[in-house]
């Protein structure tokens, strides 16, 4: 089998720079591939299907084999498969900590200034923060999410203009749509 039943082949290009974007799903994104990486030290007792597919993809053989027999032998006693994933607990901890530093930055008149002008949140972290944020910095934390929505939202009608004209290029905007919308690929975010 070549390509996942979720992921059917497809020529659109929905890669998005990893390193840009989101700052807390970049953190998180970083935070989670250490997790995999270090399996051995802490074992995970149940998974989502996620995070069973990251482990079985990008762990090392022998932690995706250990850590994937343990797995199974809890299903096959009943045990609370699937849910209470341990790595989605671990990531949401994390994303507690990333968030507060973010709001600790975010009193910082340079990194404000820096922020209006680059942006650097997804939708669902932009709310996540701007309900722990005090009120009058709520402002900087809309304006950027406002011009982002408004820049990709004209980026797609262009890409639907020029698909409907017959022209199939699609210059990575789903990726950064889809990202904007639910945070990076790969990241349960809640
Ligand atoms: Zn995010
Ligand atoms: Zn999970």
């Amino acid at each position: 089998m070549t390509t996942s039943e979720n992921e059917p082949s497809s020529s659109k290009d929905v890669e998005v720079n990893q390193e840009s974007g989101c700052l807390v799903c970049t953190a998180l994104k970083r935070f989670q591939s250490d997790c995999v990486q270090t399996l051995s030290d802490r074992k995970p007792q149940s998974l989502c299907s996620v995070h069973t597919w990251l482990i079985a993809k990008s762990a090392d053989a022998e932690t995706s084999a250990d850590t994937l027999l343990c797995i199974l032998d809890q299903a096959l006693e009943g045990k609370s498969y699937g849910v209470n994933c341990e790595i989605c607990s671990w990531v949401e901890q994390r994303e507690q900590a990333e968030s507060g530093e973010f709001i600790k930055s975010l009193q910082n008149p340079g990194f404000q200034t820096w922020f209006r002008e680059h942006g650097g949140l997804c939708i669902p972290h932009a709310r996540k923060v701007f309900d722990r944020v005090p009120t009058n910095l709520r402002e900087i934390i809309v304006s950027p999410i406002k011009r982002d929505t408004r820049v990709l939202k004209a980026n797609l009608i262009a890409l639907l203009e020029s698909t409907r004209a017959g022209m199939q290029t699609h210059p990575g905007i789903l990726g950064r749509v889809a990202e904007h919308l639910v945070g990076k690929r790969g990241l349960q975010i809640r």
